[in-house]
């Protein structure tokens, strides 16, 4: 089986890149905020758009983590820019690769005027024709979704913009997505062919609690004259912050998905108690008016399948009724146990119950495809996983769901 939760030990060493200095980071500063920075440590007031667009250049089309590497950029700027700023990407604390070609890396961060040193995840999913790279956006969550392991977790801390996109530039440079360094100046790489070509926020953290870094973050990976992803390969899943999900679709534009896991008022205080705040019928508006939705840009519902609590053929039925009339995708989640929860996985009949009843009703059901069975397996096979791998393999495995079934290519 393909068994993507079931990461082998690290393939290589793990890689050690030099731990980043106190100083601060030219990545994930907006194009006004870079100019601004340049300003103050002395580059001309005439030059500094012609900078700002020279190591924008660099940072995000080339993946130049180098001063000495900008070839177009005087040795005395360079001097300059090294004296005051770093591009160093974070520590690879570890690297491990699944047989399947999954791999997860443990970044450390260090504290640079954003709190204390932080280690976080990132988890990338190949497959036939795309890649996706789950990134975290907080260290923590402050929400307690009942069936959540990072929900018994206290925030930590925000991630700043940097470090969300930090995420993805280590992703490029470690699968070669970046062009060579001998390339000429001013090429632009090609977006076909590349590794990741989807990112989902799905990875530690409620994204849209730390609004301003994530849209920053996403601003630029989607900059069309940098990292160049394309928004509609890009999804931001939510528990439901109904305004910031108005503000997502006004000013970020990304694909949406929604921790949905309940069809009831009652029953999704509990298991997503943000709900008490933006009830169903808040967030089901909010969903309704996301802007440029159709049937090739739907919205994508998380549903976590947990036995007994809301997996009935009655809970199916009223999801399909909540869910009309919006443009959407269910994505059933196989319940992931972790030590001391009270909830339980559904059975494989239960689930594929609950999808047959969703496919009749005209939605795609990931549990169908070839890879559910293995996820099922696997469900239940981390039980004897440690903690920290255990957090990550949930979020390789919600990358490789939404990867197959919610993002739109
Ligand atoms: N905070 C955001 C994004 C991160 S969580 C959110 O809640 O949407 C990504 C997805 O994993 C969410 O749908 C979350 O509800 C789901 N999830 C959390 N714990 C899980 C578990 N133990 N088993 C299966 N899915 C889980
Ligand atoms: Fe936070 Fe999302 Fe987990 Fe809820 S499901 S506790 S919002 S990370």
């Amino acid at each position: 089986m393909t068994d993507i939760l079931s990461l082998d030990r690290p393939a290589r060493p793990a890689a050690r890149a030099p731990a980043l200095a106190e100083m601060p980071s030219l990545i994930g500063l907006t194009r006004d905020e870079m100019g601004k920075a340049l300003a103050e440590v002395g580059v001309p007031e005439r030059q500094v758009k012609m900078r700002v667009s020279q190591l924008w250049h660099w940072l995000y089309v080339r993946g130049v983590s180098d001063f000495d590497h900008m070839t177009n950029v005087s040795k005395d700027m360079r001097e300059m820019l090294k004296r005051h700023f770093t591009i160093a990407r974070p520590e690879v604390v570890e690297e491990q690769i699944s047989t399947d070609g999954t791999r997860k890396w443990l970044l450390r961060f260090p504290a640079r005027g954003a709190g204390r040193p932080v280690e976080i995840e990132t988890v990338y999913i190949p497959e036939e024709g795309r890649g996706t790279l789950c990134i975290s956006s907080q260290v923590g969550c402050t929400l307690t979704c009942s069936f959540c392991h990072t929900g018994t977790q206290k925030l930590v801390r925000n991630l700043t913009a940097e470090e969300i996109l930090a995420q993805l530039l280590l992703a490029r440079d470690r699968l070669g997505d970046f062009p060579d360094r001998d390339t000429p100046p001013g090429t632009i790489a090609p977006a076909e062919g590349r590794k990741v070509s989807n990112v989902v926020m799905m990875g530690m953290g409620e994204p849209l609690y730390n609004f301003e870094s994530v849209k920053t973050a996403l601003l630029i990976a989607t900059d069309g004259d940098g990292l160049s992803l394309s928004k509609r390969r890009v999804t931001l899943s939510t528990s439901g912050i109904v305004p910031e999900i108005y503000r997502t679709g006004e000013e970020i534009g990304v694909m949406l998905a929604i921790s949905l896991h309940a069809v009831r008022d009652d029953l999704r205080d509990m298991l997503v108690p943000i709900n008490k705040k933006y009830p169903l019928k808040a967030l089901m508006e909010a969903c309704r008016a996301y802007p440029g939705l159709s049937n090739a840009r739907r919205i994508t519902f998380e549903y976590v399948m947990l036995e007994g609590v809301n997996d009935s053929l009655e809970d199916a039925k009223e999801l399909v009724k909540l869910l009309k009339g919006v443009p959407a995708k269910i994505n059933l989640i196989p319940f992931n146990p972790w030590p001391g929860t009270n909830y339980q996985c559904s059975s494989w009949d239960q689930i594929e119950k609950f999808a047959d009843f969703i496919n009749a009703a005209g939605y795609a059901s990931p549990i169908r495809t070839p890879r559910g069975r293995d996820i099922l397996a696997a469900c239940g096979q981390l039980k004897s996983e440690s903690e920290r791998m255990r957090k990550v393999d949930r979020m390789a495995f919600e990358a490789m769901m939404i990867a197959n079934h919610g993002a739109d290519d």
